[in-house]
């Protein structure tokens, strides 16, 4: 029997100004080995930072793959791949933080109810309706693979007493 301890494969978390986090990130073609594996260290990687989601990009992977799991409960991890977002319903807003951004939580306004489609780690097609709590980090995730950052939805003011704090988001 393999250790799983031993198995374990956390990987460095690119932090804000990493233009990786910048990046449209590419769509998966390959459903293979190497696209598990990754999988498997954005999981211990996220389970290491007591994160509820965690992105490709943040790996240093420009790929459209990201885990979300807001319950933090292995086992409960959903894994999108390729995702779409079809429908954007409501508002809501919920503090949000990110790992790539460490010490910051603001509240973001995002849609209450969305439809996302996607696909599991074999490349079979699903969708998602989802509320509340999941909708927001699959939404932030989702603005990772497009290059976006929760900061960026901040008002211009927010975002102008950030940017006088620049050592937060090295
Ligand atoms: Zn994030």
């Amino acid at each position: 029997m393999v250790c799983w301890l031993a198995q374990m494969s956390v990987q460095r978390v690119c932090m804000g100004s990493h233009p990786i986090l910048r990046q449209k990130a590419q769509p998966v073609e390959t459903f293979s080995q190497s696209l598990r594996r990754l999988a498997r260290d954005l999981l211990d990687t996220m389970y290491a930072n007591q994160g509820v989601g965690i992105a490709a990009p943040q790996v240093g992977y420009s790929l459209q793959i990201f885990i979300a799991n807001p319950s933090q409960e292995r086992g409960e991890e959903l894994i999108v791949i390729n995702p779409v977002l079809e429908k954007a319903i409501g508002r809501t807003s919920i503090t949000e933080g990110c790992l790539s951004i460490p010490g910051i939580w603001k509240p973001i306004k995002r849609a209450k109810h969305i439809c996302m489609r996607g696909q599991d780690i074999r490349g079979k097609s699903f969708v998602i309706d989802a509320e509340g709590l999941l909708a927001v980090v699959l939404q932030h995730e989702f603005d990772h693979l497009q290059g976006r950052l929760f900061i960026d939805r901040l008002s211009w003011l927010q975002r102008r007493a950030l940017a006088s704090a620049p050592s937060r988001l090295e």
